[in-house]
């Protein structure tokens, strides 16, 4: 293993979402490019909105996407004590004071002005109140400049005169954010932070903490937002984006993946690349600076691409479990399956779309569109379609390549064109117009369901109920 080390860091607060995931996919891929590690956290500190349940979720949705990790999972909840010698180590080296300003006070000195006033700071002002529980500042060093040598964003350079001195622990001795990301980094050998740059502003304050604990700071890479079609920041408005909806809706771990890092990330025009690629050739310099956009259309082709890679019995397991989830099961042995998936594999993007054109081919009834009986099941084809019937229950092998001479012969005896009987036979085996090739749905409805299937057309096409 390289040095490299990265870590995902998420907060189970709520499900996670695709610009989450699009971070904990950088991550993953820098320290697999490096044959490095990636270490999971779970920051969980805020214990009001931390559930159990969020977390679940995030390790399922990591697991499905295949993001495997090398260490982890970390509870920060579970890692105060940790956190105690760090702040002790603070403490130690006077880079902390205590402060007994109350939220209320805080709010009517600051007005409409920069943060904090200082007036705890020891030499700024009249010092803490020793009847109160004192919360814990960072003494920041006045008049410098920090530079944050972003590796996607080049030199950020900020004035130690614009930072807060921030709370390092609460007067509950809770410690905050900053301070347990920080030490978290640092106990955890991380070399590279790789994270969105809505943290940008954390970062020069964590570097204070880094100086302050006497730890040379990692890298760190500070990723452009995800945004909606509409160029405003990916949101609910702009549909799904807890990430576990896709595998829901039908999408393929490895079409998101390779969705998800062209959100940001390019290599040259690829578009379409395999997870082993993107391993490949992952690499901070393809980090554009500028946002990516998520665009659906973009990810449903991306889908239908990696499904087509695919093998028919590995789309036919895939098309399994989808319904599976759903509560429904796919009939059939695994050799009539396969064949499915072989004829509709071209036809879908999505298992969704997979799932929905092949219901007439898998379910045991159909319903037949009126506007497509009302098109072609008329009652002259009566007498027609009922010749096709027994000339297909004659047939000796019900292949395609069989029943596809059945069906010419058929035409051809009767002076028709073929289509003149085919669509009509479409319509009472799917009940739609619209199908895969006839002879492969045929053979994929199977002798019996297509009798009685023209059973029902025939009555249809005489006038009764479609
Ligand atoms: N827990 C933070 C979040 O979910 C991430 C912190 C970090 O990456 O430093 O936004």
């Amino acid at each position: 293993m390289s040095g490299v080390r990265t870590r995902f860091a998420p907060s189970p607060t709520g499900a996670l979402h695709v610009g989450g995931v699009r971070t904990a996919l950088f991550s993953w891929l820098f320290a697999r490019h490096h044959g490095g590690a990636f270490v999971r956290r779970i920051e969980d500190t805020d214990r009001e909105r931390s559930r159990p349940e969020w977390e679940a979720g995030i390790i399922e949705a990591l697991r499905w996407l295949g993001l495997d990790w090398n260490e982890g999972p970390f509870r920060q909840s579970e890692r105060e004590p940790f956190y105690a010698t760090q702040v002790e180590r603070l403490r130690q080296a006077g880079a902390v004071y205590p402060c007994t300003c109350s939220a209320e006070e805080l709010a009517a000195r600051r007005g409409d002005g920069f943060g904090y006033d200082r007036r705890c700071r020891p030499g700024h002002g009249p010092g803490p109140n020793p009847d109160r529980a004192a919360a814990l500042r960072l003494k920041i060093p006045l008049g410098r400049t920090v530079v944050i040598d972003d590796l996607v964003k080049g030199p950020v350079a900020v004035s130690t005169d614009d930072i807060d001195d921030f709370v390092i622990v609460r007067s509950d001795g809770t410690p905050t954010y900053q301070m347990v990301v920080t030490a978290d980094d640092i106990d955890m050998r991380i070399t590279h932070v790789i994270r969105g740059d809505d943290h940008l502003k954390n970062t020069a304050k964590q570097i204070l903490i880094y100086e302050a604990l006497a730890a040379t700071p990692p890298a760190f890479a500070h990723l452009p937002q995800v945004l909606g079609a509409d160029r405003g920041r990916l949101s609910k408005r702009h549909g799904a984006t807890d990430v576990l909806s896709y595998r829901d809706a039908g999408y393929l771990p490895d079409a998101l993946v390779n969705f998800m890092a062209r959100l940001g990330w390019a290599h040259g025009d690829d578009e379409f690349l395999t997870r082993s690629q993107l391993v490949e050739l992952f690499d901070l310099a393809g980090v554009g600076r500028s946002a990516g956009v998520f665009d659906r259309e973009k990810l449903d082709w991306l889908n239908g691409e990696h499904l087509r890679r695919l093998a028919d019995p590995e789309i036919a397991t895939l098309l399994r479990d989808f319904l599976a989830r759903r509560g429904e099961t796919l009939e059939g042995d695994p050799a009539w399956q396969a064949r499915l998936a072989g004829v509709l594999r071209d036809r879908a993007r999505t298992l969704e779309e997979l799932a929905e054109q092949s219901i007439a081919l898998r379910t045991a009834s159909i319903h037949i569109d009126p506007k497509a009986a009302q098109r072609c099941l008329s009652p002259e084809i009566v007498a027609p379609l009922r010749q096709l019937q027994s000339a297909l229950q004659r047939c000796g092998e019900w292949r395609a390549a069989e029943l596809e001479t059945t069906v010419r012969a058929t035409a051809d005896a009767l002076g028709l064109k073929l289509g003149a009987l085919a669509q009509p036979l479409r319509v009472a085996l799917t009940g739609s117009t619209a199908s895969p090739g006839i002879f492969d749905v045929l053979e994929l409805v199977g002798r019996e369901r297509s009798a009685a299937r023209i059973d029902h057309a025939l009555a249809v096409a005489a006038g009764g109920p479609p």
